[in-house]
């Protein structure tokens, strides 16, 4: 009897904060709002926003939502004195069905005084009335950028303008259930340095249909920093007897959270180098973690997100181009030596990111050693067990690696292979690996920085380093910077015993530039 009383209690729609808002809400024209730019029939109703509209303009914007949390969420008193935020909403051509709705939840389901404004960030929106128009709704502001700037920028720009002394950040196309904001605020008034998600339940972007998300995930990477949801371990699940306790979690989805406004401001907000969309979830993660904070989803807080299969604006640098930019700023700056498995996972080029290695010098940031040991230890390191390692062979002799007396730098040689084709010569053996280095203990086949700079040295390895990368074409081994080959040319003396290796344009018939590798 008592749960199908506290089912019957959760489905709210009639919603208790309601009657603050009834006239303000009632006096927006929702309707002239919607019509002006409604999906129309014989229109493809994915076209504009890849998710269906024509559903969910159907879907009234006070809908009354199932509570989708434990039942022992219903039980948890809450301080009076919770600090009230700013929410801050960035948008690009958003459906004003989904952007009304989001707001309307708001009002509908937030306490009034804890909402001290809802700064929208119109970024660039094809119709500024978009946004304008919404201003009409109580605690609603509207700041436009006369340029896309992409959602981190934009973000920025709305928490500089925000009073209130909590930032609560969410997607212009959300839904947020019962009680949403009150746990939230909670963590964050205890303890300043927390940063807290949501559990983001999912509006289904066909039927618009409200489905409650797992309360047992976190946040997860792979070295490529591409975000997945991880499913917390047995002994993770195990540890937790209390299913309204906070989930600690390595990363944030990204989209949707709460933060204390000066912490943001003292970890420096965002990087604001980044554009469009994606990476800033990693940077502001590590540096939250790294920098004396903590990152938590509470499940209790419950808020409903469009998740699409695909971006429906356009990325002026491309959508590839602009993820590998933004992550490879929070490779760079807060990575140390792991960043070299980003590099395996994504070689790329590098950006300028003075400013932010100043500010984690400043904030005076832990290691990422630290974080993989503390925060995400589950994250596998990838190791060279699994790649390939030989000789690298030119008729008689092979590729080796010299130590001269008294210089600290080896010396890449050719010699005559020495050991067995199973066991070679320790000196000998070369691994190549993930990131298309050859290595041979910390030196990799590299280039000269100096005169002749055809000259193949080994120098330190480096994996952000594009000249110390090569693949196999064919039988030849090609230098990928520069697209020649590796060479063998005879040396000054004349000798065939002492051949230097150079790279020169590649010849398919030139013996020289024949290899025998152990990989492909
Ligand atoms: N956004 C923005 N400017 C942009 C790209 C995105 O303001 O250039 C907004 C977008 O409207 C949304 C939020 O940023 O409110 C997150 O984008 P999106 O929902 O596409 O990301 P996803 O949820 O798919 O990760
Ligand atoms: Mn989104």
């Amino acid at each position: 009897l008592v749960i199908l009383f506290s089912q019957e209690k959760s489905v709210d729609n009639k919603p208790w904060y309601r009657d603050a808002w009834d006239d303000l809400l009632d006096q927006f024209e929702e309707k002239s709002y919607l019509n002006a730019r409604r999906w129309k029939p014989g229109l493809d109703p994915y076209k504009l926003h890849a998710f269906n509209q024509r559903e969910c303009e159907r879907t009234p914007s006070n809908r009354a939502l199932r509570d989708t949390r434990h039942y022992r969420c219903t039980t948890l008193h809450y301080g009076p004195d919770l600090p009230p935020t700013s929410i801050v909403i960035t948008f690009h051509n958003e459906a004003r069905a989904t952007l009304l709705r989001t707001i309307r939840s708001i009002l509908n389901r937030t306490p009034v005084h804890l909402i001290h404004e809802i700064i929208l960030v119109d970024d660039f929106s094809d119709d500024p009335n978009d946004c304008l128009l919404l201003t009409k709704l109580p605690k609603v502001k509207c700041l436009r950028n006369d340029r896309r700037e992409g959602l981190i920028r934009s973000r920025v720009r709305g928490a500089d303008m925000a009073r209130g002394e909590v930032l609560t950040f969410l997607d212009s196309h959300c839904e947020v259930n019962k009680d949403w904001l009150l746990p939230l605020l909670q963590r964050v008034k205890e303890d300043r340095t927390r940063v807290v998600s949501p559990v983001i339940d999912i509006i289904n972007m066909d039927t618009f249909a409200y489905v409650a998300a797992s309360a047992d995930l976190r946040g997860g990477f792979d070295w490529s920093l591409h975000f997945k949801w991880e499913q917390l371990s047995a002994e993770q699940r195990a540890r937790r007897a209390d299913p309204t306790e906070p989930i600690k979690t390595p990363i944030i989805a990204g989209g949707l959270f709460v933060i204390d406004r000066s912490w943001f401001n003292h970890l420096g907000k965002y990087d604001t180098a980044m554009d469009i969309w994606g990476g800033e979830n990693f940077e502001i993660s590590f540096r939250v973690w790294m920098c004396g904070g903590s990152l938590e989803i509470v499940p209790c807080s419950r808020v409903g997100h469009v998740f699409r299969k695909k971006h429906p604006y356009v990325f002026p640098d491309g959508n590839a181009n602009t993820y590998i930019k933004n992550t490879r700023r929070t490779a760079e700056v807060w990575m140390d030596e792991f960043k070299l498995f980003y590099y395996w996972a994504r070689p790329a080029a590098r950006g300028n990111v003075r400013g932010r290695e100043e500010l984690r010098r400043r904030l005076k940031c832990k290691s990422f050693k630290w974080y993989l040991d503390h925060v995400y230890p589950e994250l596998k390191i990838p190791d060279d067990s699994d790649s390939k390692s030989g000789v690298i062979r030119q008729r008689q002799n092979c590729l080796e690696y010299q130590t001269l007396e008294g210089q600290e730098m080896p010396v890449l040689g050719l010699g005559p292979c020495m050991g067995t084709k199973e066991v070679p010569a320790l000196y000998q053996e070369w691994i190549y690996t993930h990131g298309q280095q050859i290595r041979q203990k910390q030196h990799c086949l590299s280039l000269s920085t100096m005169f002749p700079a055809s000259q193949v040295l080994l120098l330190p390895c480096n994996a952000s380093d594009g000249k110390q990368r090569w693949q196999k074409s064919g039988s030849h081994l090609e230098h990928l910077a520069s697209h020649f080959c590796l060479d063998s040319e005879m040396a000054l003396d004349g000798l065939e015993s002492s051949r230097m290796l150079v790279i020169s344009p590649c010849e398919p018939s030139a013996y020289t530039q024949r290899w025998e590798v152990p990989f492909s």
